[in-house]
């Protein structure tokens, strides 16, 4: 190892006495998760499980599935599926050897698995001309009209996230089961094991306690099967306004709260995250915005939102778990905003993991000098100002 590195690694190990925010990785895979150890990770804070199943063998089954009208016909290919996810979620446990590992239940926008209907389209169309086989040609015309069925024009504000879960609730048992099931060879091993179940774009409380409900189910079912009694948690993104505005009531039914700060952005602003970019800049120039809110916290806006969210959470839930995992997690300014708030971790891409260490030890150091002026200027008998983690949050 060259001597720069053992410095970097002298001043990583300083940074690690220092700072109180714990540092997760978002990883989908263990190769991400290695990585994310390398570096210093201690834990999953987000494994986007929708990632696992674009590999080329499973987009077919996953399409498929979702394609599928009836539930018994979705429940066959999720047989299928069942077996890979559960390798998956073995693979992840493995290599982060008793760290927490967060898995999110799956939250794609439905388009990104259907088939293109415009394809489609001309693919029927050149077989009306050329006069294919009619069989096939129906075949289309049937896809065709079910892809139809199933299209959104807003796929971000559509049947994604929990909704899913809600309408095709064998996808939340398959996946809880896999989930579990790994776990439960794991824990067979004689190794330590809590995995954490997050339930996506949770609005409202009723959502939350119907997929806890479906979750706690499958899971004491599974744990029977095997003769395992694992520890589990079963917890929640925080990611529309609405979930932030009512968060009291869904902490009654949820261990944990994770920031989605990328929806949590787009909803609160209402900006496209995948268009932003085009306005942003200029609005920078202009500046209407002092920084780009997907990057840094817009503290006054998506910041306030998370502040009540965790007064309400933790006044439901005193021991209610708060992290981060939207890209914000990998961000100093943001990384000290959540320091400010204090939330229990951040969670970020695995190359953020040691520039995250470093932010988080930043922010207790200055959130140290900012406790020392105030009690200096206490003793020469100042006025006292407000020291909630609120008014200093706003404050910095
Ligand atoms: C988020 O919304 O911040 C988040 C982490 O989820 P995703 O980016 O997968 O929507
Ligand atoms: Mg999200």
């Amino acid at each position: 190892q060259s001597d720069k590195y053992q410095r970097f690694e002298t001043i990583l190990k300083w940074a690690d006495e220092i700072r109180s925010l714990k540092i997760r990785a978002n990883a989908d895979v263990p190769d991400q998760a290695r990585i994310a150890r390398g570096f210093g990770a201690e834990g999953i804070g987000l494994c986007r499980t929708e990632h696992m199943f674009f590999a080329e063998d499973r987009i077919p089954i996953m399409q498929k599935m979702i394609l599928a009208r009836s539930s018994q016909d979705r429940e066959r290919y999720l047989e299928q599926l069942l077996p890979l996810q559960k390798q998956d979620f073995l693979g992840l446990y493995r290599e982060m050897k008793g760290y927490p590992v967060t898995i999110r239940l799956l939250d794609p926008p439905l388009h990104e698995f259907l088939p293109k209907r415009e394809e489609l389209m001309v693919e029927i169309a050149k077989h009306e001309l050329t006069g294919g086989n009619p069989a096939v040609l129906e075949e289309k015309r049937k896809l065709l009209a079910r892809v139809e069925e199933l299209h959104e024009f807003n796929p971000m504000l559509g049947l994604r996230g929990c909704r899913l879960g809600i309408t095709m609730p064998e996808i939340t048992r398959m996946q809880v089961r896999a989930i579990i099931e790994a776990a439960c060879e794991i824990a067979k091993e004689g190794k330590k094991i809590v995995p954490e179940i997050m339930i996506p774009l949770v609005g409202m409380i009723t959502e939350m306690k119907a997929q806890k409900d479906l979750v706690r189910e499958v899971a004491q079912e599974t744990m029977k099967r095997h003769g395992v009694k694992l520890n589990y948690l079963v917890g929640t993104m925080i990611e529309l306004p609405r979930a932030a505005v009512t968060a009291g009531q869904i902490a009654q039914e949820a261990e944990f709260f994770s920031f989605g700060t990328n929806d949590l952005t787009q909803t609160t602003f209402g900006f496209s995250r995948d268009d932003a970019a085009k306005f942003v800049g200029i609005y920078k120039d202009q500046k209407i915005l002092d920084a780009d809110p997907f990057e840094t916290i817009d503290r006054e806006g998506v910041g306030e939102m998370m502040r009540l969210a965790i007064g309400a959470g933790r006044k439901t839930r005193a021991d209610l778990k708060l992290g981060i995992c939207g890209e914000h997690g990998g961000d100093p300014r943001s990384i000290e905003f959540c320091h400010q708030l204090g939330l229990d971790y951040v969670s970020c891409s695995p190359y953020r993991v040691a520039i995250a260490r470093l932010a988080a030890a930043h922010s207790a150091l200055n959130g140290r000098s900012a406790g020392k002026t105030q009690a200096k200027e206490r003793k020469s008998g100042a006025p006292a100002r407000a020291k909630t983690p609120a008014s200093r949050a706003k404050k910095a």
